[in-house]
Order: structure tokens, then C-alpha cells, then sequence
């Protein structure tokens, strides 16, 4: 059954509901509105068949108040009704208000005026319509400005090969991992816009993990998980970053599973990003990651010196400068570490020579990289951590590193565990033995109580939102 045929069965069957409502005779509506069948729903036009013309006649007679509130109740103020009439089972008569058989009829068929985004279809949040969903891609992100090297030659190539035929190559889901700044939200985006452009009718979606949670957060409070459900199955080409996020989010992960079983048996495409394999991660349902090793997994790597030439090249020609080749190579030759400090070290560079129009020669790149990679290697150890969460509750380091089961120590330990398992690449048990001399159960366990408590409780989420910053600073 195709999406068309529900809505205009779901419609008629609610406006029955309605009948019935209205209806005082229960005879009545057995012998008028029983026999009736719903044949189309066209711009907000019903087309309902009736066994006769007398019928038809009598409809029009007795119940044309009720007809006509009905309508408007379920297809608002421009919605219309028509009549197709059975005359014989191989010729049926239509009568329409815009059609050459009024004449036929006594009454006028009804026609009343109505907005498409009225028509409630169990697919569609009240005044939402499916074209309209805006699909939050990042237009910068081309495949044309994507640079294809080795590092991300098999990732390319998939996420290439699904923008022919969305939905229906085998790679659904295409699971792409790797390490940040390697360019796995650029290739997200590229896909998105490159599927869009060849298919413009398809709803593309893109959409950060942690924006997802958020969405589904405050859906549930707002108690219409339902729709946040309801919505995401409408999309044909749903992208979702950094999938990893989820990690720990039991509530979001069930969602996503039935959004994901729904739109992977309609052969809708689904991408995914990931800092990790799926087998590599973490805080997953088994059942999710099976799902995800379903298409392809395809990884991205650091770019070898030749590809992040070709990169530094083609950022600096779409900026329109001129930035000598040994500066360019000894950019390359120094960053090791991922695509974004690369750029980084590219735009503060360019930012000198234009803003204080200073030479590009290598003494100035060699400042910049220096300034950026110290910056951005900025460690976060335990003890700093400690150190700021305690001091945003006031209470000396010393308290969290006995075994107090204090509330409020509990916490500041839970929150310490929580941020150093976030910014520190300690193993659990290490977290544990300097948060108090706690085992790496307890660690887990103080991670998930964390991020449920984000979801449940504002003022809380803000303390953590506010200790991140402070962390950061
Ligand atoms: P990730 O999502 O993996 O953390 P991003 O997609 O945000 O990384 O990439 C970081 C930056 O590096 C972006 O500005 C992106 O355009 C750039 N980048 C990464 N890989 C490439 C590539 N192969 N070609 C061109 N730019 C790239
Ligand atoms: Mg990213």
C-alpha cells in the first residue's frame, strides 16, 4: 500500500469517526455512510464512490450540514469533496463540482476550499510538510573540494557510488569511521548535497548525533516522542555525525533503533559517521552495532604528505592566493595529526599575510604551527578535572578522593569520572582509582547516571554544560 492510498482511507475513516460523532441514528449512518468507499485524495479534494445516483441524491438531500462540517473539520477551510457515482461496475459516473455532470444532479456536490498542510496523514506532524524539511546540509562541503588520497579512497568511493542510487546499493548503512578532523562530516555532507542534486525530490536529512539526543530529549518531555519517531521516518536519505554521541543514551539509541529498522526496510539510505569501528565501540546496544556492520564500514586515515599537498593546494587556490610550494610542503611535512589543525594552520597563516600583511615564508609558518598545535594538544589530566569540578561546588579535592557517599560528593566524584572518561584517554579503572579508589564498573556507572541525568534534568545539564566550558578554557 503506497503512502497516497493510506492517506485518503486514514482520512476517510476519520471523517466516519466524525459522522458517527454527529450523528444521532446509528440506522442512519449503517445505511448512508456504510456503503461509501474512499477513492482518492487529490489537492485536498475527496473523492468518495456511492452505489447511485439516488443515493448520491438523498446524501446531498439529508446530510449536506454534516458533510460539509466534516470536510472542513478534517481537511480544513479549501477542502472538497466529489462523488463518483457506481452506475455499472465497468463505467463508474464521476460527478464533480468542476465536472460537465452537474446538470445531472439536483445539488450542487459539495466544494469547499481547503490547505493541503490540513490533511492529517498518520506520516505527517500537524502543519509540517515533507518538501519542507529542511535538510541542514553544509553547502561548503563539496565531493568537488573533498580530496581523494588513499586515507579515504574506499570511503569516497561508496559514499560516491550511493548518491547513484540511494537506498538501494548495499551499502545501507555506510558506516564511516575515523579519527576527528579527518573529514567524515565533510564526506557526510558531500553525499547529502550530491543526492539532492541528482535526486531533488528526496528528502535528505542531515544531523548531528547530539542534536538528534537533544531533539529526542525534548520530545519526551514535551511528551510527543511519537512525532520525533514519526518524523524521522519520513526522511529518504537520513545522515546522522558522529554516531559514538549515543554512547550511554539508552532512551535515544531505542529510538534510533526503530527509526533505523523502519527506514532500512523501506530502502531508505542511511549514513553514519563514527570517531570508531563498529566493533571498536563502546556504550552500544549489541543490537545497534549489528545493524551498523550491516552495509559497509569504510575508515578514513590521516592523509599521507602528497594528499595533504593536494588539500593545502586546493584551499589556498579557492581562496585566491599564491603561497610558495616550500611553505606549502613544510606545512604538509609538519602536521601529522588531522586534516582540521592542516586548515587551521593554513587560515591563520593566510589571516597574517592579508591582516597584517606579513611575507608567507616558512619563519611565519613556522609561528603559526607552533601557536596551533601547542594549543590544540592542551592536555586535560584528572587532576585538573578534580580540581574544577570541585572548585565549582566548593568542596576541598580531598573530599572526593575518600570514600564519602555524601549526595553532594557522590556527585562531584560522578561528574569528575564522567569528564576525565570524556577528555582524558585513561583507561576506567585508572579513572577510578584516582576518583576515590573506585572500581571500572563504577565508573560506567557514574557516566551513564550523568548523561541521565542531562536528560532528565535541566539544571543539572547546565552544571555539566558549564563545567565543560570551564574545563576548556
Ligand atoms: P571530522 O568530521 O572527521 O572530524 P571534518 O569533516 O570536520 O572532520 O574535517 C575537518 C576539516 O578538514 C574540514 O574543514 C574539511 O573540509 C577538511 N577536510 C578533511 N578531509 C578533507 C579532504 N580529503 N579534502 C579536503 N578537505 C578535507
Ligand atoms: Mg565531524
Amino acid at each position: 500500500m503506497n503512502e497516497t492510498d493510506l492517506n485518503y482511507k486514514v482520512v476517510w475513516d476519520r471523517c466516519l469517526t466524525y459522522i458517527k460523532d454527529n450523528l444521532k441514528s446509528p440506522q442512519a449512518f449503517k445505511t448512508w455512510f456504510e456503503p461509501i468507499k474512499p477513492m482518492k485524495l487529490e489537492n485536498s479534494t475527496l473523492t468518495i464512490q456511492v452505489p447511485s445516483t439516488f443515493f448520491y441524491e438523498w446524501l446531498e438531500e439529508h446530510f449536506i450540514t454534516l458533510l460539509r462540517s466534516t470536510i472542513k473539520h478534517e481537511l480544513g477551510p479549501d477542502g472538497r469533496l466529489e462523488y463518483s457515482i457506481v452506475m455499472d461496475t465497468t463505467n463508474p459516473y464521476e460527478i464533480s463540482s468542476t465536472g460537465g455532470h452537474r446538470a445531472e444532479t439536483k445539488n450542487a456536490p459539495i466544494a469547499i476550499p481547503v490547505q493541503p498542510k490540513n490533511i492529517p496523514t498518520p506520516f505527517l506532524i500537524p502543519g509540517l510538510q515533507k518538501a519542507k524539511i529542511p535538510s541542514r546540509l553544509n553547502e561548503n562541503y563539496s565531493f568537488d573540494n573533498f580530496v581523494e588520497g588513499d586515507c579515504n579512497r574506499l570511503a569516497r568511493a561508496a559514499g560516491f557510488a550511493i548518491t547513484e542510487n540511494p537506498g538501494k546499493s548495499a551499502f545501507n548503512p555506510l558506516f564511516i569511521y575515523g579519527d576527528t578532523g579527518l573529514g567524515k562530516t565533510h564526506l557526510l555532507n558531500a553525499i547529502g548535497l550530491q543526492i539532492k542534486a541528482k535526486y531533488p525530490d528526496l528528502t535528505v536529512l542531515y544531523v548531528s548525533a547530539e542534536y538528534f539526543t537533544q531533539q529526542f530529549v525534548d520530545a519526551c518531555r514535551n511528551g510527543n516522542s511519537n512525532n520525533f519517531t514519526n518524523f524521522y521516518q519520513l526522511i529518504d536519505v537520513l545522515l546522522i555525525d558522529d554516531v559514538h554521541k549515543l554512547a550511554g543514551r539508552e532512551g535515544t539509541q531505542n529510538a534510533f533503533f526503530s527509526i533505523f529498522n523502519h527506514l532500512h526496510q523501506s530502502q531508505k539510505q542511511i549514513v553514519l559517521t563514527s570517531d570508531k569501528a563498529p566493533a571498536n565501540m563502546t556504550g552500544m546496544e549489541a543490537r545497534l552495532l549489528s545493524r551498523f556492520k550491516w552495509g559497509l564500514a569504510a575508515d578514513i586515515h590521516m592523509p599521507d604528505v602528497e594528499t595533504r599537498i593536494a588539500i593545502l593546494q586546493k584551499k589556498i587556490h579557492a581562496n585566491g592566493v599564491d603561497i610558495p610550494d616550500d611553505v606549502i610542503e613544510y606545512i604538509a611535512y609538519s602536521i601529522n595529526t588531522n586534516v582540521r589543525e592542516l586548515e587551521g594552520v593554513l587560515n591563520s597563516l593566510l589571516a597574517q599575510s592579508i591582516l597584517n600583511k606579513k611575507t608567507i615564508d616558512i619563519d611565519l609558518a613556522k609561528q603559526m604551527i607552533d601557536q596551533i598545535v601547542q594549543n590544540s594538544k592542551k592536555d586535560i589530566s584528572i587532576d585538573f578535572i578534580k580540581k574544577v569540578v570541585c572548585e565549582y561546588f566548593g568542596i576541598p579535592v580531598s573530599e572526593i578522593n575518600v570514600s564519602s557517599r555524601k549526595r553532594e560528593i557522590v556527585q562531584a566524584r560522578q561528574l569528575a569520572m564522567y569528564f576525565a572518561k570524556q577528555h582524558t584517554k585513561n583507561s576506567l579503572a585508572i579513572i577510578g582509582m584516582q576518583c576515590g579508589n573506585k572500581d571500572h564498573a563504577t565508573v560506567l556507572y557514574a557516566c551513564k547516571a550523568v548523561n541521565n541525568l542531562m536528560d532528565t534534568n535541566k539544571t543539572f545539564r547546565t552544571t555539566v554544560e558549564e563545567l565543560s566550558k570551564r574545563l576548556k578554557a
